[in-house]
């Protein structure tokens, strides 16, 4: 693999990642929400996943800038992200589907609102965030340049750590003791080995 090939690899990834989100995004505006815990720092959150995962990335391969943070390409380490970006998209189609109507950019109840615990959730209570973990991680190996490179595990990092605790507690408050009855089940991001 070579650079540009990782940089086409990388590009190639966050259109699919956008294709797959906006039907989804257009039906969640139809959808109507009954209770919502968004707040000012899960939206702040968001906008470091945004600038880490999407606006540093994207200035770097279109600007090459900030150049002084370049390293060495290894190919195997393209090879490797292009292999962590197929995984990711596959989850993260795979949990979109698996979500539905229930799926939101911020933290809401809609109404009706189902608790999923099949499919991927199953497993794991945060699929979707996992996929953003190997989305983060594929981009490290794609992108040689420790500033662009790392970017998305910091945005990640950020929004993970400061949403899934508030996420966890209005799932609880809304289903009460199947929720508690669910997470004694399933791991956040990697499955109980029970
Ligand atoms: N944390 C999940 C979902 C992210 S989308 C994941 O990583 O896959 C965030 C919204 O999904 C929340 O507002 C919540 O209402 C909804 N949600 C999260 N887990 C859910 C579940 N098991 N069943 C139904 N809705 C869920």
């Amino acid at each position: 693999m070579t650079p540009m090939l990782a940089e086409v690899v990388w590009g190639v990834g966050l259109v699919a990642w956008a294709i797959i989100r906006v039907p989804h995004q257009s039906r969640a505006r139809k959808t109507r929400v009954t209770s919502s815990a968004k707040t000012l720092q899960d939206r702040l959150a968001l906008l470091a996943a945004a600038v880490g995962l999407c606006l540093v990335p994207i200035l770097f391969v279109a600007t090459g800038f900030p150049g002084f943070a370049n390293y060495t390409f290894q190919p195997w380490l393209g090879w490797l992200g292009l292999l962590i970006e197929l995984a990711f998209l596959c989850l993260f189609y795979a949990s979109h589907q698996q979500l539905g109507k229930y799926w939101s950019v911020t933290l809401e109840i809609r109404t009706e609102h189902r608790l999923v615990t099949d499919g991927l959730y199953r497993y794991v209570r945060h699929p979707m965030y996992l996929s953003f973990w190997l989305w983060a991680i594929a981009q490290l190996c794609l992108l040689p340049n420790g500033i662009a490179g790392s970017a998305g595990l910091v945005g990640v990092a950020t929004l993970y750590f400061s949403r899934v605790r508030h996420e966890e507690a209005m799932m609880r408050d809304t289903f009460g003791t199947s929720y508690d009855e669910y997470t004694r089940q399933t791991g956040r991001i990697i499955p109980k080995p029970w």
